[in-house]
């Protein structure tokens, strides 16, 4: 599933030239961005970075400054909420406390006046949809917060929108049951073939779900892809920074060219396979992620490149993994990350140790100033 790498598929959502001012404050920034039918997409950003009011835009909630939105090839800016081909749900907060469940899940069908049989079908097969069946009568109050969840979601598809909006849908819900509904969301949106856009500024929940994200920041897109190539190839220092955990490694670009590049000056003579072409005598930076440095007590076949030596500064061991902290010669210091389960168990690097840091050279990604 990949429609985005096709050229012959059109975007189902497309926003163009998109920006929304609030008074003289840019909250969204001539943004621009397809979805397509059935992506499982992701807004990924820090808090204000305007994510929800892209959402919003789409729902039409608000309306653009400037710029169009195209929803199945139909520009969306005259249509009101209520027409739109979209739905929002809300965190479980937002349900009717003194109505049952199944009033709840109704509630849309019954404003748009729809016969009454037609919305006791709906809503039983909403309840089944979320496993709910005998939760029907009950109270939000008399549900778990998942199960709470769950109404909340019966909710807002049981309209059948084409597009279903999520703003934090998961942020009410302790750890355990947010990556148990990721799950559940993940396998009802492939049921019923509908493109989810889900907000969130947790990254390893849009990792979890999404097909691809956008991270934001200050209005505007800085990059989109899947959470894989956001992780391997982050597109600037902001995104590296912004996804997991990552080593910048600084240096002065002395050879470039030939999809290679070659830094120097810090702690690494860094030789890497990129197509990055910064120029010669320019500064930029190696990025590298914690699991992709290799520890050893040996010096590696050709210590004169992609290599450091190091002092081992600070051990954490956390169950599945050990996060090694190794002081570089310059006193910077560099993360490392190894599986317990392929860690040498017999012989664990210490503190104070001496240790050779190195990497692969198509370990990272070269990122221009
Ligand atoms: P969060 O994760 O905190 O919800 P967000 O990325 O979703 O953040 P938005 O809610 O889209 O951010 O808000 C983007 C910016 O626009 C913020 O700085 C916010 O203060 C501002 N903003 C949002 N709505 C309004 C409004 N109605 N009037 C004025 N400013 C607004």
């Amino acid at each position: 599933f990949a429609p985005w790498a096709d050229p012959q598929s059109k975007p189902f959502i497309s926003f163009r030239n998109i920006t929304k001012k609030f008074g003289d404050f840019t909250a969204v920034d001539n943004l621009t961005l397809d979805i397509y039918h059935r992506e499982f997409f992701a807004l990924l950003g820090a808090s204000g970075c305007g994510k929800s009011t892209l959402l919003r835009m789409l729902a039409g909630f608000e309306r653009p400054t400037s710029g169009e939105i195209i929803l199945d090839g139909q520009d969306i800016a005259a249509i009101p909420p209520y027409k739109r081909p979209v739905n929002m749900m809300f965190q479980s907060y937002a349900l009717f406390p003194h109505m049952t469940v199944e009033s709840n899940i109704g509630f849309g069908l019954r404003q748009d006046g729809m016969p009454k049989a037609e919305i006791g079908e709906r809503v039983q097969q909403m309840l089944k949809l979320v496993k709910l069946e005998q939760f029907a009568k009950r109270k939000p109050q008399q549900l778990s917060g998942g199960q709470r969840q769950r109404v909340a979601l019966a909710r807002s598809l049981a309209k059948r929108p084409k597009v279903l909006l999520l703003d934090e849908p998961l942020g009410a819900l302790d750890k355990k049951l947010r990556e148990e509904t990721q799950f559940e969301l993940m396998d009802l949106q492939q049921q019923l073939g509908l493109t989810f856009v889900v907000v969130t500024h947790d990254q390893e929940e849009a990792m979890t779900m999404a097909d691809r994200i956008a991270v934001m920041s200050h209005g505007k897109v800085v990059q989109v892809a899947t959470p894989a190539e956001i992780y391997e190839a982050p597109n600037s220092r902001f995104v590296a920074d912004f996804i997991g955990d990552v080593n910048i490694l600084e240096g002065n670009v002395k050879a470039a060219g030939n999809g290679r590049v070659e830094l120097a000056g810090g702690d690494f003579t860094v030789r890497a396979v990129s197509d990055a072409a910064p120029s010669v005598g320019t500064s930029a930076a190696f990025a590298i992620r914690p699991e992709k440095l290799k520890v050893s007590r040996t010096a590696p076949a050709d210590p004169a490149v992609n290599t450091s030596e190091g002092e081992i500064w600070d051990i954490a061991y956390l169950g599945d993994m050990t996060v090694l902290h190794i002081k570089l010669p310059s006193g910077k210091v560099v993360k490392t990350s190894m599986l317990n389960a392929q860690r040498e168990v017999e012989n664990p690097i210490g503190y104070d140790e001496k240790v050779w840091v190195s990497f692969a050279e198509t370990a990272g990604v070269v990122l221009r100033d």
